[in-house]
């Protein structure tokens, strides 16, 4: 798509995973033809940023031609597919997905936003992040597929998972659930496929880190320079790099002694910033300043957005700093520009509300 410094392009790696050769070839796809810079989205994807027009059709074939992106663009549209990152080769998680990639075209086209979390875990781990469909471990230790926002999903038996989505699917599009964008907003009552089971209680993001095959690499704000992938990347004992939807990546096969890694927990890792000011023109503060002073000091989710469109979070956060005439609106527990509990406030004055002087 196109955005305000050149074109943007989004890369779903296939199971959410690159082994190294593809990971080298996004490490020259973004120095080659990106800003240098590699975003992490919170749906485990990436994105490169400000490519130019003259260098969009060589970007695309170097990443058709690692299998980053499919040569069938109705096909890569659909694989809006998201693995927990703790899938190991052979397991629910990583059976479901291979079966899904497969018979992806059977998959009736859906809203660009929409898409599937594979997260049949010993417990839910991607509770929290964007999906539409979800394969979770049900609590009766068997796997269920549950609509977002119902409490409940179905039963399905090993083999027939891409059947039953392909049915939930065609009961979104065939009782209107295209016109809400969402299955959160779909109001329609799923179908009844079996006796509702509801999910395992989830597992936190460090729990699931944890039990990954590798170690974790914390980015900041959610983006690494293609320089720190490379360094990933000098450690021979790294065999691939797993997305995750936390702003961070996965090193499977790395050693803690080879690499400063930052801590899950780290509360950098619970903070979203936009670029603000200089970099975006619609900023009248900068943000990632005030971010990295309040981090610390935030109880849950902080989000400090230049303007009230919010782009580095749609959602709702616990604290959320809004920019407005080169000053910050608080809200809690709120989107960028909500009505705010107190307005114009200075960095300096929101560093002594937060204990952060
Ligand atoms: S939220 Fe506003 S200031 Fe921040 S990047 Fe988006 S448009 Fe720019």
């Amino acid at each position: 798509m196109e955005a305000g410094d050149g074109w943007l392009i989004r890369i779903r790696p296939p199971l959410g995973r690159l082994d190294r050769a593809q990971a080298m070839a996004l490490h020259h796809a973004v120095t080659r033809y990106g800003n240098g810079r590699i975003d992490l989205t919170n749906r485990a994807a990436l994105q490169i940023r400000g490519v130019a027009e003259a260098n969009w059709q060589p970007l695309i074939e170097l990443l058709v031609a690692t299998s980053l992106v499919d040569p069938a663009p109705e096909r890569e549209a659909r694989r809006n597919v998201m693995l927990n990152p703790d899938w190991r080769e052979g397991d629910d998680t990583h059976r479901i997905a291979i079966a899904l990639l497969e018979r992806i075209d059977e998959v009736p086209g859906l809203p660009a936003k929409m898409g599937v979390a594979i997260d049949a875990g010993v417990a839910p781990a991607l509770s929290n992040a964007s999906a539409d469909f979800r394969f979770e471990r049900g609590a009766n230790g068997g796997l269920i597929l549950r609509a977002d926002g119902r409490a409940e999903g179905i039963p399905v038996e090993a083999g027939t998972e891409v059947d039953a989505l392909v049915a939930l699917a065609r009961w979104f599009v065939a009782t209107g659930g295209p016109i809400s964008g969402r299955m959160a907003r779909h109001a329609a009552p799923p179908p009844i496929m079996g006796t509702a089971v509801a999910p395992l209680p989830p597992r936190s993001r460090g729990e699931t880190i944890r039990a990954a095959d590798g170690l974790f690499r914390g980015a900041s704000f959610g983006q690494i320079e293609a320089g720190e992938l490379a360094s990933c990347l000098s450690d021979s004992d790294v065999r691939a790099i797993r997305l995750t939807p936390w702003r961070g990546l996965i090193l499977e096969g790395a050693r803690p002694a080879a690499h400063p890694f930052a801590d899950p927990d780290d509360p950098l890792l619970r903070v979203d910033a936009c670029p603000g000011s200089p970099d975006c023109p619609q900023a009248t503060v900068a943000t990632r300043p005030l971010a990295l002073r309040l981090a610390p000091h935030v109880e849950g989710h902080l989000h400090v957005s230049g303007c009230g469109k919010g782009c580095a979070c749609p959602g709702a956060a616990d604290v959320v700093l809004t920019g407005r005439h080169g000053r910050f609106d608080l809200a809690r527990q709120a989107r960028a520009g909500a009505p705010p509990l107190r307005e114009g406030l200075a960095p300096d004055q929101i560093s002594a509300l937060f204990g952060a002087s």
